[in-house]
């Protein structure tokens, strides 16, 4: 974000604090107190931070999670910039999912936010988790919120074959691949066809095990890594009002990734 600010010539600075969960409420407090411009949040104050803020834009309250707070005059807004990081990326991939079939894996934060943004899409999607009580929550309440086609199913290696034979799209929102254990892979690559797109939510490392086995079977890939940047450019719009430097903060990003 500095490299960002620096390169509008922008007077702020962004900085990094450590909150305890009693501490919330009185963090939250301290953006209006200090006149601060925003803050970002992340796990595991992402719903905590809610009860605190004065309004809700639309895609945080159907998520149930905020990851950019701004100050509005001393009104303060919730905003989820996941979901609009996740559909920039698609969108940058060339995937269009309107109107198309996505699997997704895992029923996280992560998830909620990119199932949100599909749903919005008019995407058709499943939903999984390795434990029925949380997917299909999710999926209840996406339904309800959106009144879009949305279902779930308990991970296993039938189910997943079945719904990804005639899916478009493929999104990893677990953890798994992530770096430690880069070897692990979240289905088993007898699923992936080349038809498929594969898009994994881990940014660390750029090419999990899954994408380079979706590579390898000439499947459209896309990266965590776009849309934890663009998830951060909608933030630095949203808190600043300007357009942010793409290139300037493309690089420093990569810079503390790589
Ligand atoms: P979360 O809220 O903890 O959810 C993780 C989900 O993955 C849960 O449904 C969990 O199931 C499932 N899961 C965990 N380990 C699993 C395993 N070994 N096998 C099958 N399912 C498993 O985490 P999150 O915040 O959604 O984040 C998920 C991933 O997305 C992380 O790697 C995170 O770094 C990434 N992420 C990326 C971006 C980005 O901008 N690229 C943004 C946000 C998150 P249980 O409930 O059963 O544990």
């Amino acid at each position: 974000m500095n490299e960002g600010y620096h390169a509008r010539g922008l007077d702020y600075v962004y900085l990094a604090f450590k909150v305890e969960e009693k501490d919330v409420g009185k963090a939250v407090e301290a953006i209006r107190a200090l006149g601060m411009a925003g803050a970002n949040v992340t796990i595991p104050f992402k719903s905590k931070v809610i009860p605190f803020l004065d309004a809700i834009e639309e895609s945080a309250k159907a998520i149930g999670a905020v990851n950019t707070i701004v100050n509005k005059k001393g009104k303060l807004v919730g905003y989820n910039t996941d979901c609009l990081g996740a559909m920039a990326a698609l969108q940058e991939a060339g995937v269009n999912t309107r109107a198309k079939k996505a699997v997704v894996i895992g029923a996280g934060g992560a998830s909620r936010a990119v199932c949100y943004a599909l749903l919005k899409q008019k995407t058709r999607v499943v939903v999984f988790d390795r434990e029925n009580g949380k997917a299909s929550s999710l999926a209840l309440e996406m339904r309800r919120k959106t009144g879009e086609s949305i279902s779930n199913y308990l991970m296993n290696n039938e189910n997943l074959e079945w719904e990804i034979s005639d899916a478009d799209v493929l999104v990893n929102a677990t953890p798994v691949g992530m770096w430690p254990k880069q070897e692990a892979t979240p289905v088993p690559p007898g699923v992936l066809r080349k038809e498929l797109a594969v898009f994994d939510l881990v940014y660390k490392p750029r090419f999990t095990k899954l994408l380079k086995t979706a590579k390898q079977k000439g499947c459209k890939t896309i990266f965590g890594e776009s849309m934890l940047f663009y998830q951060g450019i909608a933030g630095f719009e949203l808190i600043t009002g300007k357009k942010a430097p793409l290139k300037q903060m493309k690089k420093a990003l990569l810079k503390v990734l790589r």
